[in-house]
């Protein structure tokens, strides 16, 4: 089965070609979609608002039944920022700036708890359909790793104490991330969205 995913992100299209190797998807993205603008629409407040709305946007523009994710980290000190602006926290928006800026807020603070969160959207002709994945963990003062992206190298996930998400394998990260805990639900999404 063919899916589209509705991202430009190779850091994330990474992950989740890993995750869903062994479900026979073939995944394609939106350089092959025709006409998709170069960022799509997320105007929404939640991850459920945004991924919903990426989704119906290639879906309307396709046709085809569309799948889009939306996803970030939650800093307990910070009242659940950044959230769904993650990407942009800083105004310069790059990874090394969001991560200067998060530890600048934290400074000080000895509550370092966070959560990564991804929502995804299933959209086509009969209906919309989210999932969601959790990661709990927490915000080190220093980065350590190289794998991964984004908060990567300041966040420590419960699963792995000793570690930040940046330390761990691919397959380590996908086994308990955010991502791979919201796509390994997209087969059963996908069969709701075909029946
Ligand atoms: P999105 O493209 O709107 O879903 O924004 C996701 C943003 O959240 C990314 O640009 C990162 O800043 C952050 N993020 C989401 N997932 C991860 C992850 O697995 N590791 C690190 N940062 C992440």
């Amino acid at each position: 089965m063919r899916i589209l995913i509705a991202t430009r992100n190779d850091h994330k299209l990474h992950e989740i070609r890993a995750i869903l190797a062994d479900s026979g998807m073939e995944i394609s993205d939106l350089r092959s979609v025709e006409g998709a603008p170069e960022e799509l629409p997320e105007t929404g407040s939640t991850f459920v608002d945004n991924a919903i709305e990426k989704a119906r946007f290639i879906y309307e523009l396709t046709g085809q039944v569309a799948v889009a994710d939306d996803s970030g980290i939650e800093v307990d000190a910070l009242g659940g920022a950044p959230g769904v602006f993650s990407k942009r926290f800083s105004p310069e928006g790059t990874d090394q700036a969001n991560n200067a800026f998060l530890l600048q807020k934290l400074a000080g603070v000895s509550d370092r708890r966070a959560r990564y969160r991804c929502v995804i959207a299933v959209v086509g002709p009969k209906g919309e359909f989210v999932a969601e994945g959790r990661c709990e963990g927490s915000i080190v003062e220093g980065p350590r790793g190289h794998g991964g992206f984004g908060y990567d190298p300041y966040f420590v996930p419960e699963e792995f104490p000793d570690r930040t998400m940046a330390e761990l394998t691919l397959d380590e990260k996908n086994a308990i991330s955010h991502r791979g805990r919201a796509f390994r639900q997209l087969p059963s999404l996908l069969t709701r969205i075909h029946s």
